[in-house]
């Protein structure tokens, strides 16, 4: 049994932690926490010995399955010689070598890499080169971005701006910058010929304003895991290549393989103009995130002191999560990790597209490692048909976190094919079990 005392953490929780996305009063009124001690591969354990298949690789980050034993050896090794320098005038290592071998796997064009600590910044990031880019490239009036309904990019106030989803935008919607949200091919109810030709109208009328056109690509994570067919993308590089805007591909999501290629915009063949990229890039280990950008981009940035970026975390480069992030790509390369997930997505599809039948199921959808259903009846981010799933797959062993009604998994790429079948089975039964 786990030494940890499960009753004190409870009560140190809802004393003192503010748990994101959570409406406290009804945490501490009505939720029994799962007290996680330890997590192993796609397992979570709890305080009272228990395991639960982690179905969210713990936020969509752990592609390569918890403490995997390269990872953990290359952050203590690591630990032991050098935590953190400042990156500012100064170089190591770490950071040299993943920056390289970072550029050798992105799409082709994207030459340079300037580091964060997660995916909001490196949204955050995208956006400031890009206003900064114009305004002194004699294009100052680019100022607005677009983004798609329903999007997510992160938490920043910058990035809530992009931001689609209307609960998490609502209170801020005075202050932030402006961003046309525009009809996302994700929505079942709006066709790839209507989302282009939404994003053709708008580049025409005031493409001249766009910084740039910010997307998930192919799928919409928070909006509830919605995919979209890749000749959107590739309308959208055609788009931006004629209004001569840029195109920034939000990978924080879908990178590492999460939608099956390593990047999700290969799907569609499209090379961004920065690209963003966090959560699979140290293996859900440390936050730590890098925003790549083109020639063109960096080059806007030299000749003199007052076109420099201004901008940099504390934790820019830091060494340790460099090094987790290189032995990550290693693995990547060495353990064919894209190529052996393969008939696992293939488990995903056919074990989604069969709940489509369920009586509870409005519709499902999957794409790589991502499965996802909408349940019938009440929709949105509110909804708390998904909670009654949640509840059920704990009794049978599997942490789930529906996104409203959407119920999806979002499992480590290297979960055993087992673990996947048992995952699947606890979905399905707990649909079931949660909608009759
Ligand atoms: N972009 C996308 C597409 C995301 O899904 C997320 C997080 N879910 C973010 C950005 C923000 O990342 P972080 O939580 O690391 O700030």
């Amino acid at each position: 049994m786990s030494p940890v005392d499960r009753r004190r953490v409870v009560a140190l929780d809802k004393q003192r932690v503010w748990h994101p996305y959570t409406e406290m009063s009804r945490y501490r009124a009505d939720v029994d926490p799962l007290v996680i001690v330890s997590a192993a591969g796609s397992r979570l354990r709890d305080a009272d010995d228990r395991e639960y298949l982690d179905a969210n690789g713990s936020w969509w980050t752990c592609a390569l399955g918890h403490n995997h034993p390269r990872l953990v050896a290359a952050l203590q090794q690591q630990a032991a010689v050098l935590s953190h320098t400042a990156l500012a005038g100064i170089a190591h290592e770490n950071a040299s070598e993943l920056a390289d071998a970072l550029c050798a796997v992105a799409p082709d064009g994207l030459e340079h890499v300037f580091f964060s600590d997660n995916g909001s910044t490196a949204v955050e990031v995208a956006m400031k080169l890009a206003l900064q880019y114009w305004a002194q490239n004699g294009r100052p009036q680019r100022t607005r971005f677009v983004s798609l309904a329903d999007a997510f990019h992160g938490e920043t106030v910058g990035v809530t701006a992009l931001g689609g989803v209307e609960v998490f935008r609502a209170p801020f919607a005075p202050v932030l910058l402006d961003c046309a949200h525009l009809p996302s091919p994700g929505d079942p109810d709006v066709s790839v010929e209507r989302a282009v030709e939404a994003l053709a109208g708008e580049l025409e009328a005031h493409g001249d304003t766009v910084a740039a056109v910010v997307l998930e690509p192919m799928v919409q994570g928070a909006a509830g895991m919605r995919t979209y067919d890749a000749e959107y993308l590739r309308r959208a590089r055609q788009l931006c290549d004629r209004h001569d805007t840029f195109l920034v591909c939000d990978e924080v999501f879908t990178g590492y393989g999460r939608t099956g290629p390593m990047w999700a915009s290969q799907h569609a063949g499209v090379r961004p103009d920065v690209m963003c990229t966090a959560k699979g890039f140290t293996g859900g280990m440390l936050p730590m995130a890098a925003t790549l950008a083109t020639e063109r981009i960096f080059e806007g940035f030299l000749g003199a002191p007052e076109r420099a970026f201004y901008y940099g975390h504390t934790f820019c480069g830091n060494p340790l999560g460099a090094a987790v992030a290189r032995e990550v790509l290693r693995v990547y390369a060495e353990e064919h990790i894209l190529e052996r997930a393969k008939p696992k997505a293939e488990a995903i599809a056919e074990a989604f597209g069969a709940m489509r039948e369920l009586p509870g199921v409005a519709r499902s959808r999957a794409l790589g490692m991502v499965g996802a259903l909408d349940l019938a009846g009440d929709g949105g981010y509110l909804a708390d048909a998904g909670w009654r799933v949640y509840a059920e797959a704990r009794e049978r062993g599997a942490y789930l976190r529906p996104l409203g009604s959407v119920v999806y998994v979002t499992p480590a790429l290297t979960i055993p094919g087992d673990d996947l079948d048992a995952l699947l089975a606890i979905v399905r039964d707990s649909v079931e079990a949660a909608t009759s």
